[in-house]
């Protein structure tokens, strides 16, 4: 479809919340072949990034796209079931800081989704790990929630090129 901007920090479209989608339609679809796209072109150019939610390119809709090594997928209005007592500390960063820079972060080492597909299928899907950090990431963007608002302290954000010496 169509390559989008990415809207920045700052821009506060960011800080809205995202609507439910109620209609499995042409429309939802080609809103996930623009995210599809804007993604795909954004961790060309970058060399980074998993997935991307409706908001960053000003679509406020509840539907994440990640595209993964082994997998790619649409998440309609997703929403965490359940989420582990046991939590990690993660570096994260965001295609809105352009990944910039990142931050320390504390998320839940595995969470349960509710979720639909763009046919509106309801799925129930547990995830581990970075998957987990990932979707609790996408998730709180629909709720006008960036990173840098889960940021650990003040001290824990560096820039990418410091980031790229740790890892
Ligand atoms: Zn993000």
């Amino acid at each position: 479809m169509a390559i989008k901007e990415i809207l920045l920090i700052g821009n506060p479209i960011l800080r809205k919340k995202s609507e439910n989608v109620h209609q499995f339609d042409h429309e939802l679809l080609s809103v996930i072949l623009d995210l599809k796209d804007t993604l795909i072109d954004f961790q060309k150019r970058k060399k980074i990034g998993r997935a991307i939610a409706a908001l960053q390119i000003g679509e406020l809709k509840k539907i994440i796209y990640c595209n993964l090594p082994d997998r790619a997928f649409a998440l309609v209005n997703p929403e965490i079931t359940w989420r582990s007592n046991e939590t990690f500390e993660v570096w994260d960063s965001c295609f809105s800081f352009d990944v910039a820079f990142f931050v320390k972060t504390e998320r839940f080492k595995s969470i349960t989704v509710k979720y639909q597909n763009e046919k509106g299928d309801l799925i129930e899907e547990t995830f581990q790990d970075d998957l987990s950090e990932l979707l609790q990431h996408e998730i709180d963007h629909l709720q006008g929630i960036l990173a840098t608002d889960r940021q650990i302290s003040k001290q824990d954000i560096i820039l990418r090129d410091e980031w790229e010496k740790m890892f």
